[in-house]
């Protein structure tokens, strides 16, 4: 990955670091493999107020009005706190802005205050959270990166994620380290120059992406295939009967998909947990899976989901639909259903990105990523569903 930071263009921010700090932002958002459809977050900290991305901006087209100012104190303040649930925390930091017209903060926005750069910068990598979805990742990241790089177990992105790297890190030197990786969820990079915290995550990308590109070989992931779109519609007809919605369904058929097709291990290999975290929203914990019959398929997926909500549920949750966001066609691909174009083409690139990934990390010894129970705590939890219906 090569850095797009151009001097020139960013010269006339020299003395407007929101300026800036849009600038960096829309730099990273325009790699899908860095960031895709609201994934990932920035902030930059300007006397004492923390300007973070707000909920429901995408990097690739933020402006300043996509930055909402919150009291760096009151942040700090929060980390410190024993329990403080999800709710209460966007709550609390939306009370904390010093300006209610911005949108709320993001759930990202403790962690943000806690690392003490003028500039900092996360991403959902593919290529970095890739290798830490495989058996031994944590080790890998650890070759590949040096003793100062913090890598962080999976916590639950919100409180429960500030909070724990609040704890981790309050002897830590800072100015020691080159980055942070968050296992099976993404990378934080942070400088006082927005072009260092920026050109940090490429180099710490790249590093990734070279070792994949001399360890992982794929069949061709945007070339279309000689797939029948008719399968597409006749999968679309069945999932609407059960959601007795209208669908927009699109047929992935590209080799790269037909190989996930036809894994001997499939079943149990999307039950392995997505990409990062928050693709859970958007395309559901596991596909439905297709073999002769369609209508057979996706009734099993609709019994599977109910079955993941009654073992992870508690009396707060509501089952959400049963429809599945994309089904996997033995021997042909994938197809996606969204409910209107613009949905079908994000599933699709969320899909695309996590078959590469379980692809990739299938060659270096296996997929792993969050368990099933991880995943519903990420699907039915409450701040998320609200971000997705802003949306
Ligand atoms: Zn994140």
């Amino acid at each position: 990955m090569t850095s797009l930071f151009d001097a020139t263009v960013a010269a006339q921010y020299q003395n407007d670091p929101l300026g800036m700090r849009v600038y960096t932002s829309q730099l990273l958002g325009q790699e899908k493999s860095l960031v895709l459809h609201g994934g990932g977050n920035t902030s930059v900290t300007i006397d004492n107020t923390l300007y973070v991305n707000g909920s429901g901006w995408n990097l690739n087209t933020i402006e300043k009005g996509g930055f909402s100012p919150v009291n760096l104190d009151v942040l700090l303040e929060m980390a410190t706190r024993e329990s403080l649930s999800d709710t209460q925390m966007v709550a609390e930091q939306r009370a904390a802005m010093s300006d209610q017209s911005f949108p709320n903060p993001s759930i990202e926005a403790i962690l943000h205050a806690i690392i003490p750069f003028t500039f900092v910068d996360h991403t959902h990598a593919d290529a970095v959270v890739t290798l830490t979805n495989t058996p031994n990742g944590k080790g890998l990241i650890h070759k590949l990166y040096g003793d100062n790089m913090l890598i962080v177990d999976y916590v639950k992105p919100g409180f429960d994620l500030a909070k724990h790297i609040y704890q981790i890190t309050r002897t830590i030197d800072w100015e020691s380290l080159t980055g942070m990786v968050l296992m099976h969820h993404g990378v934080f990079t942070f400088d006082n120059d927005a072009k260092h915290s920026y050109e940090k995550m490429i180099g710490i990308v790249t590093v990734a992406e070279e070792y994949l590109s001399k360890q992982v070989t794929l069949p061709c992931g945007d070339c279309e295939g000689k797939g029948d779109p008719i399968i597409a519609q006749a999968v679309g007809i069945e999932v609407a009967k059960l959601c007795g919605c209208d669908l927009f369904p699109l047929l992935i058929d590209s080799p790269r998909a037909q190989l996930f097709s036809i894994l001997p291990n499939l079943e149990t290999l999307v039950k392995k947990g997505g990409l990062t975290p928050e693709h859970v929203i958007r395309i559901k914990p596991f596909p439905a899976i297709i073999d002769n019959d369609i209508a057979e398929g996706i009734a099993k997926f609709a019994q599977e989901y109910k079955d993941y909500f009654n073992t992870n549920a508690s009396s707060v949750h509501f089952c959400l639909d049963l429809a599945p966001r994309y089904a996997v066609i033995k021997g042909v691909g994938i197809v996606v259903l969204g409910k209107d174009e613009k949905e079908s083409r994000i599933i699709g690139d969320i899909v695309k990105q996590t078959i590469t990934a379980i692809l990739s990390a299938e060659q270096l010894g296996g997929w792993g990523s969050l368990t099933l129970a991880q995943m519903f705590e990420m699907e039915y939890w409450e701040p998320e569903q609200a971000k997705l219906k802003k949306t």
